[in-house]
């Protein structure tokens, strides 16, 4: 019963020093948000003790009755928010709800095709090293050289020259919606499967604000803690009763042993909190955030240090700035904004002539300073501050004192200790 400062002074140390990094810098990293309180509860309960191997009703543990109430709540809330009629809630990553999908759909050495990882794409959609890369054959399609968007004929071009027995839609680092139903219609002629990896886009999708891949795709994965806000991890969703039971097995025994039922729990409440109309207006705020960023990086004293938005604009919660051909690099620009307060990350674009490590590109997004609670003014002072640190000669430490101002005008965890408590 000692308190963590008494075990581990060391770690309680971590933990309070990251919370109070994250109330002063403003987290615009596009697949990061800030869990609330109920959230934070459940992550850190007695939950975490629990062994229920299997589903519901039917584990291979004794004692799971009150842990089946919360993975029942999730799966049905998950079904509820996004119309789905099976999920799986079990995925402790993203990463690990994709290797069910493909552990479900497609058998090793089949091929699939995915947007390449340079262009957008995740590593788990079929990067050479990830296991995706290593144990299918890859296709993979990218976006259009001039528009930075994926270019539908080309997509289908692609699919039948490879036939794959999978084309994923899904993506880390795009900045429009993709056409579903196109997708589908191209599946369909080549005999694939789709699925749709709404991994960045689902707290848009469940709040309306973008069209659902639900409809059109077999099976669509996704994380939990990106623009929906809740805790780390990843679900499952589909629409056909076959492919429903591939993927519970796929899921366990298939990739995981015992699931993680404090952050199961912490979904269904995380899932509860998307259904409501406070929710949708805070993923109303995070579109206007990101679009009010792109107009003010497009604007002239922007372009006349030549760095630019990819596509010209957004539809979703984040910007990708291109600096191909600015002095700047990806990794001079992500430090540039820490150095004001503000928290990014760099980003490969299309075609950069940069390395990995280096960059030339920035992804920004809205989704955490929305849960913080910016609205238009506070994102047009935040895309200001961002507009003018990325220029020669910036003002650094002015731009830091209009972040503090912001940092201070919208406490995050106040009162609270770094495990939600008061
Ligand atoms: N899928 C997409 C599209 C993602 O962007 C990510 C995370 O960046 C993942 C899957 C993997 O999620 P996780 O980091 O939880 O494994």
């Amino acid at each position: 019963t000692a308190p963590l400062s008494e075990v581990d002074p060391e770690i309680a140390a971590v933990l309070q020093g990251e919370l109070e990094r994250q109330q002063s810098y403003l987290e615009m990293i596009a697949s990061e948000n800030f869990v609330p309180r109920s959230v934070l509860e459940s992550q850190g309960s007695v939950l975490t003790n629990k062994y229920a191997e299997g589903y519901p009703g039917r584990r291979y543990y004794g004692g799971c009755e009150v842990v089946d109430v919360a993975e029942s709540l999730a799966i049905e809330r998950a079904k509820s928010l996004f119309g789905a009629e099976f999920a799986n809630v079990q995925p402790h990553s993203g990463a690990s709800a994709n290797a069910a999908v493909l552990h479900a759909i497609a058998r090793p050495g089949d091929t699939l095709l995915g947007l390449s990882l340079d262009h957008g794409g995740h590593l788990t959609h079929g990067m050479k090293i990830n296991f995706s890369g290593r144990l299918y054959d890859i296709a993979a399609y990218g976006v259009d050289p001039e528009t930075s968007v994926i270019d539908m004929d080309e997509v289908r071009r692609l699919a039948i020259e490879h036939q794959p027995k999978v084309i994923i839609a899904g993506w880390s680092a795009y900045p429009r919606q993709l056409d579903f139903a196109a997708f589908r219609a191209i599946a369909d002629e080549v005999g694939a499967l789709l699925w749709v990896d709404m991994a960045h886009f689902a707290g848009l999708v469940a709040a309306g604000v973008h069209p659902s891949p639900v409809p059109h795709a077999h099976v669509v994965s996704s994380t939990v803690h990106k623009t929906i806000g809740g805790p780390r991890s990843g679900i499952i969703l589909t629409n056909d009763a076959d492919l429903a039971k591939k993927i519970n097995t796929a899921v366990f025994p298939g990739q995981q042993g015992g699931p993680l039922m404090h952050v199961i729990a912490a979904k269904a409440t995380a899932f509860k909190i998307a259904a409501s109309p406070e929710f949708k207006e805070r993923q109303e705020r995070t579109l206007r955030g990101a679009a009010i960023l792109a107009e003010r990086l497009l604007q002239q004293d922007v372009a006349d240090a030549k760095i630019t938005v990819r596509s010209g604009g957004t539809d979703v919660h984040l910007v990708l700035v291109d600096l191909r051909d600015s002095e700047l690099t990806g990794q001079d620009a992500e430090n540039v904004l820490h150095e004001v307060g503000i928290t990014v990350n760099k980003n490969s674009v299309p075609n950069d002539p940069r390395p990995p490590m280096v960059t030339s590109g920035l992804r920004i997004g809205t989704p955490a300073l929305a849960t913080r609670g910016f609205g238009d003014a506070e994102f047009t002072e935040v895309a200001d501050i961002i507009a003018l640190a990325l220029q020669p000669g910036a003002d650094l430490p002015a731009l830091r004192a209009r972040v503090a101002v912001l940092a201070d005008a919208f406490p995050l965890y106040a009162g609270l200790n770094p495990s939600g408590h008061a």
